[in-house]
């Protein structure tokens, strides 16, 4: 199914589908280390997996070839970068940003952050006919084509509602949890394809810190380790969103996970290819 529930916005381009590389821009889960911002992966040059402070290691050439943005939801470590982002953009592109995230972050966004109070609204900016910012609604499970690839929207379990994405290029799959505590639906969904390439998942937290990761809906390695063992198999899993102040006990800990497939600590600066 191809994006059938909402208007196709005119920029989409419907060619096949293609080679992937995901550029990691930011895959911190906190700031603290100038060289390795939040939430942030360009997607074959034009699409961009959420907008996180990773944005700010972005020259404006990268930021003007961005036509999408798929949001996973609306905490800041995945959303700092979008207002500056759509600000640099308008001066070097005539089509608007789309956005897309579910009815409720694009709510949360017009509410608190494009409001002419924390920053402008887009949307009318230059015009309500020709804004340099539109957003789309999407949905679990509603597939979207985008930049040559084919990506599938699927809801984790997260203190907000929260996205995680599954991308299918022409010769590979890769996946994104996002934000996430335990949760069936990433292993359900990873479970049914028949491989899986790559899997970005996070462990914000250590091991001391487990009672804040349930608390807050993350996960910390021992949950990690949960959730893994629900996953039948995949090629690499790269493990994501660690807070700086406590990034050498979390990896330690991670290096110390034993799993039939390898697990690999994500740095901003890779490149996947799949
Ligand atoms: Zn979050």
């Amino acid at each position: 199914m191809i994006f059938s529930t909402v208007e196709q916005p005119d920029i989409v381009t419907l060619k096949g589908v293609l080679p992937a590389s995901l550029e990691v821009f930011g895959c911190s889960g906190s700031v603290g280390d100038p060289g390795n911002g939040t939430s942030c992966f360009l997607l074959n040059q034009d699409v961009l997996i959420d907008a996180g402070s990773g944005v700010m290691a972005m020259n404006t050439a990268q930021m003007s070839k961005i036509n999408h943005v798929l949001l996973t939801h609306t905490h800041l470590d995945h959303v700092s970068g979008l207002p500056f982002l759509v600000e640099s953009r308008q001066h070097s592109q005539a089509s608007p940003l789309y956005v897309y995230a579910q009815q409720k972050t694009i709510d949360v966004l017009r509410q608190h952050v494009f409001n002419d109070l924390i920053w402008p609204d887009f949307t009318a900016i230059p015009s309500t006919e020709s804004p340099a910012l539109k957003f789309v609604t999407i949905q679990p499970h509603v597939e979207l084509m985008l930049g040559g690839a084919i990506l599938i929207p699927f809801a984790v379990n997260h203190s907000v509602p929260t996205l995680g994405f599954v991308i299918k290029s022409s010769s590979g799959v890769l996946a994104i949890s996002s934000d996430t505590y335990l949760t069936d639906e990433l292993s359900q969904v990873l479970n049914s394809m028949v491989q899986v390439d790559h899997l970005i998942i996070e462990s914000s937290f250590s091991n001391k810190d487990k009672k804040l990761s349930e608390l807050t809906l993350h996960l910390c390695p021992s949950l990690l380790a949960t959730q893994l063992n629900k996953l039948d198999t995949c090629r690499n899993v790269w493990v994501s969103y660690l807070k700086e102040w406590d990034r050498i006990q979390t990896e330690r800990e991670i290096e110390d996970l034993e799993f039939n497939f390898p697990l690999k600590l994500l740095r901003q600066g890779q490149t996947i290819r799949f």
